[in-house]
């Protein structure tokens, strides 16, 4: 299975470490060619800003919504679950806007105020967790799942094959929370399957 992981900015190096200690083929993604044959991507931590900016002048962020809408699992860990977020409550623009949570950038403070925290998640138990200028989960639409909370706020959601983390587990050694996304990526049928079905070319 090749999982691939948003590499134009952020820590990109740690997920593709995860995953390839996973025993996946993780692939950095630069440009539009590298989403071919992908089973799940990560969007990792940075500056959700700069990452948008940058795919679009590659054209990396249109042909990676078109693989998203069409039903491409997707792990965003903090800048990345701003970019999947449907709404930015300090922001003024949204960017993939799937995930449909209303999310708060920066909410845990600035680089200083970072912190690791035990999380309970559900089906896991307690997880370790980096939290680095956070974004908070401030409402969750009705198909959002709720899989851990911190100080009350939702910080880890999952709607369908999309995984939202307000923190970093790629920093922490415990590889568990991108297993769990790979059990996503295999239950989740290939994105061209999807489209080409809807097409009604091929019977399922
Ligand atoms: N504050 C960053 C943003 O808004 C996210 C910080 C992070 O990814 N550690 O994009």
């Amino acid at each position: 299975m090749k999982i691939g992981v948003l590499a134009v900015q952020g820590d990109v190096r740690e997920h593709l470490r995860v995953l390839s200690r996973l025993g996946v083929e993780a692939v950095p993604v630069l440009k539009p060619s590298h989403l071919a044959g992908l089973a799940g991507i990560v969007l990792p931590g940075g500056e959700s800003t700069a990452m948008w900016r940058l795919m679009r002048t590659t054209g990396l962020a249109e042909a990676l919504k078109s693989q998203l809408d069409a039903g491409l699992p997707a792990f965003g860990t903090c800048a990345g679950m701003i970019l999947l977020a449907k709404k930015i409550t300090n922001w003024p623009e949204t960017f993939f806007g799937l995930l449909d949570i209303a999310v708060e950038r920066n909410a845990t403070g600035r680089q200083v105020d970072s912190f690791e925290e035990r999380l309970t998640v559900d089906g896991l138990g307690e997880v370790p967790a980096v939290f680095i200028r956070a974004p908070l989960v401030r409402r969750v639409g009705e198909g959002v799942e709720v899989l851990a909370r911190w100080q009350g706020q939702p910080v880890l959601v999952r709607q369908g094959a999309l995984l939202g983390a307000s923190f970093h587990p790629e920093l922490t050694g415990d590889d568990r929370i991108h297993a769990y996304f790979l059990e996503i990526c295999t239950q989740t049928k290939p994105p061209q399957e999807a489209a080409t079905r809807l097409n009604g070319e091929i019977a399922p």
